[in-house]
């Protein structure tokens, strides 16, 4: 078979590749290092293209970058994973946005002020841009918006002073290492949030579950969700009882970009077929399903520790 050399992701020349059995770990420039399962080695560029989000592969390249930046282990991309991966994603939106990612990243890689940081256009992936010509317009943008400065009109940049008081305020406000956990309270399922879920976010990540009582749903309490989501760097949500407080709470996280892992327990499913009781179309992230608490603490810990960098 003939030894493919560009990445999966970006189609750039891989730095390095190694075999592993039936696995394969990718160094590529743009997206940093990953492992790919046998079957996606074969098939992954082939299914993004059949499941109509080839111009969406850009999100990938940028969201495994971003938990590497992160200081996560790279990740595993299967082809059962790998949608997840991209509704992880969260790429900046408005050119606000941008301005504000391409600054963090030049401020995090800044250690006394009036650094210079060489910055390599053919890693788009770094700030989320589709392309070299993408990351070099949101570069300009940042030196017309007078937050970066280019000394020598060369590939270093360096944060100016009005760009460090604004990178502190950001780094300030951004989310907390607390994961919001949507359920229902039932009195199996406290136990279930005791025994499994809060131990499995917590141990060994360095975030905190937390969780608000929804039995007496009023106004105030919206509110206090509403903050307590916005503060929190992904979130989980069983659905097990199908209250609507967990999808509108699911929902609501979803709109902000945070990261949402979905579980629910088997008997919860009609014979498996989950289209028949889930509310919305969340086939494809990939569901933890379990049947008693061991199980759920061990797959919902394995897959935070998959997809979610750890906390700072
Ligand atoms: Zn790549």
């Amino acid at each position: 078979m003939e030894d493919v050399k560009s990445c999966y992701l970006c189609d750039r020349l891989l730095v390095d590749k190694w075999e592993d059995n039936h696995n394969v770990r990718c160094k590529c420039s743009n997206c940093g290092t990953f492992w790919l399962s046998f079957d996606a080695q074969q098939f992954l560029p082939p299914q993004i293209v059949a499941d109509g989000l080839k111009d969406k592969r850009y999100l990938l390249s940028g969201y495994v970058r971003e938990l590497q930046e992160r200081g996560a282990e790279p990740p595993w991309i299967n082809l059962d994973n790998y949608q997840e991966l991209l509704a992880f994603a969260h790429p900046p939106k408005t050119l606000g946005d941008k301005i504000e990612r391409v600054l963090l990243y030049v401020y995090q890689k800044t250690n006394e002020l009036y650094d210079e940081v060489p910055i390599d256009v053919n890693q788009p992936a770094v700030v989320y841009a589709r392309s070299k010509t993408q990351f070099e317009s949101w570069l300009q943008a940042c030196i017309e918006k007078d937050v970066l400065e280019r000394p020598y009109k060369g590939d270093t940049f360096r944060v100016t002073l009005h760009g460090v008081e604004i990178a502190e305020r950001l780094e300030h406000e951004g989310p907390g290492n607390q994961c919001f956990v949507a359920m229902w309270f039932s009195e199996d399922m406290r136990s279930a949030y005791r025994n499994a879920i809060k131990p499995a976010i917590e141990d060994g990540t360095g975030y905190e579950a937390i969780t608000v009582d929804t039995r007496e749903f009023n106004g105030d309490i919206v509110d206090q969700i509403i903050a307590e989501i916005r503060r929190s760097h992904f979130i989980v949500v069983d659905l097990t009882g199908h209250r609507g407080g967990a999808y509108f709470e699911a929902g609501f996280a979803m709109g902000l970009g945070l990261p949402v892992i979905f579980t629910c327990r088997s008997d919860h499913f009609i014979d498996g077929d989950r289209q028949k009781l889930l509310h919305f179309d969340v086939e494809h992230f990939n569901f933890i399903l379990w049947e008693n608490e061991l199980q759920l603490r061990e797959k919902l810990s394995n897959r935070i520790k998959a997809t979610i960098p750890l906390a700072k």
